[in-house]
């Protein structure tokens, strides 16, 4: 298997992190034989004061040459001054737009041994493993016209979709369906949203195509009690824009840390891989960011870009593995520490392998 990957590790922790997770990609390439490489490109703030852009042209150039881009996390305080596009996360949005993934994966998962880390009752959480597939080039974030008249004093913007945008994005989500427990539900608001009638309408649709995925609709504001009251019932989620933004950081406190939650964005030229958090310019350099979101994140990429599912799978169980054996990296380490041990970045990333490597 050949997989040319672009590293755009960004700022703060964004470069600790994708190491280890690109450490871990090298290891699963030489075990099985095969062909990963791997070049490194500039986003973000280290991009304004190398080359006075977030997105230098060679790397978006390198971007849509490559078979997967994994990006760390751009931002940084002192970048706060500038105009939303000349910012960091300028880069990042024009990176998204430009490789044109529509369909935004955020898995949500409890570990056993994180429960203490969440604010809800371990009863609730334990076993959660829910797939959100977000939209992410439609709904209210892009829908015309919008405006905010200051003269009016009227601000609107525009929640629309046409019935292809649903229909490819449902078929994502029931294709992964199909991979996994084989119940999707579909988030809309169909009781009051006209837009949201014609999503269900195109939902049930694409179902026709899947008889072997059990469809269910929920409501957003339903929905939103029941991941916090029983996630466990729920396998893949799939939802407009605006509904997955706020589900999926919802959904993020089963999880418990920021630090463990990786995603992809999927569909379009080539996948776009990153861990949910930013650059957590709070701990840069310290050597104490949790690199198992990045790690989980190059399991996606294994999975999604590779075609390497079993080894997506051996990446997914050696994290679980470190947790179990109680390794923890400082933002994990709450309430009993007894018998747990904190580790370092680089260290946690070299027991993570270290377990891989016992399971080839
Ligand atoms: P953040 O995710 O960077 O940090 C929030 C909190 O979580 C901090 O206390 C941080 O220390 C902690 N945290 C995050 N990731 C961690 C990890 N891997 N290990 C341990 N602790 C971790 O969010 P923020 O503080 O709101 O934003 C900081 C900067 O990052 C801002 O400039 C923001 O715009 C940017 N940002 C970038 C992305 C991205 O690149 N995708 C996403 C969110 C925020």
């Amino acid at each position: 298997m050949k997989l040319n990957v672009l590293v755009t590790a960004g700022d703060g922790i964004g470069p600790e992190v994708t190491a280890e997770a690109v450490a871990v990609l090298k290891q699963i390439a030489q075990a099985g034989g095969h062909d990963f490489s791997f070049t490194e490109k500039r986003i973000g703030g280290i991009a304004i004061v190398n080359d006075g852009t977030p997105l230098p042209k060679d790397t978006l150039d390198a971007a849509v040459a490559s078979d997967a881009v994994l990006l760390g996390a751009v931002g940084g305080n002192e970048f706060n001054s500038l105009a939303p596009d000349k910012r960091p996360e300028g880069g990042l949005l024009q990176i998204r737009a430009a490789l044109g993934g529509f369909a935004n994966l955020r898995p949500c998962f409890s570990f056993k041994e994180l429960t203490v880390n969440s604010p809800l009752r371990p009863e609730i959480i334990e076993g959660t493993d829910i797939m959100f597939v977000r939209e992410l080039l439609g709904g209210a974030y892009f829908g015309k016209p919008r405006e905010w008249n200051k003269e009016t004093g009227v601000g609107y913007n525009t929640m629309v979709y046409t019935k292809d945008e649903v229909t490819r994005v449902a078929r994502v989500a029931f294709q992964l369906a199909q991979k996994r427990r084989k119940k999707l539900c579909s988030v809309d608001k169909a009781n009051v949203l006209e837009v949201s009638q014609l999503w269900r309408a195109a939902v049930t649709e694409v179902a026709k195509d899947f008889p072997d995925v059990t469809l269910e609709h929920q409501y957003v504001d339903a929905m939103a009690m029941h991941i916090m009251n029983r996630p466990r019932d729920f396998d893949v989620v799939v939802t407009e824009n605006l509904f997955g933004d706020i589900l999926t950081d919802e959904s993020g406190v089963i999880t418990g840390s920021l630090g463990m939650l990786p995603s992809a964005t999927i569909g379009g030229k080539v996948n776009l891989y990153e861990p949910v958090h930013g650059s957590a310019p709070d701990i840069a350099g310290k050597g104490i960011a949790n690199p198992l979101g990045a790690i989980l994140t190059g399991a996606l990429i294994l999975r999604h870009s590779a075609g390497l599912e079993k080894e997506a799978v051996l990446v997914e169980t050696a994290v679980k593995k470190v947790l179990e054996d109680g390794f923890r990296t400082k933002d994990l380490a709450r309430g009993n520490m007894d018998g747990l041990t904190v580790m370092s970045t680089t260290e946690m990333g070299a027991k993570v392998r270290e377990l891989l490597a016992a399971s080839f």
